[in-house]
């Protein structure tokens, strides 16, 4: 899967569950980015555990 995040070829590693919108898959420097806003939630996808955090 690749990640969400516009321009951003890749691979997404984390899922973030996001209070105001929809979950969305993102790469390890992505999810450190959005993650750090209140409320969101960063999840290693399956078999990406290595990667997150
Ligand atoms: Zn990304």
């Amino acid at each position: 899967m690749q990640c969400s995040e516009p321009d951003c070829d890749r691979e997404a590693a984390v899922e973030l569950d996001i209070p105001w919108d929809e979950n969305r898959a993102v790469c390890p420097a992505h999810a450190r980015v959005l993650g750090r806003q209140d409320g969101v939630v960063a999840l290693p996808l399956d078999g990406k555990e290595d990667e997150w955090p």
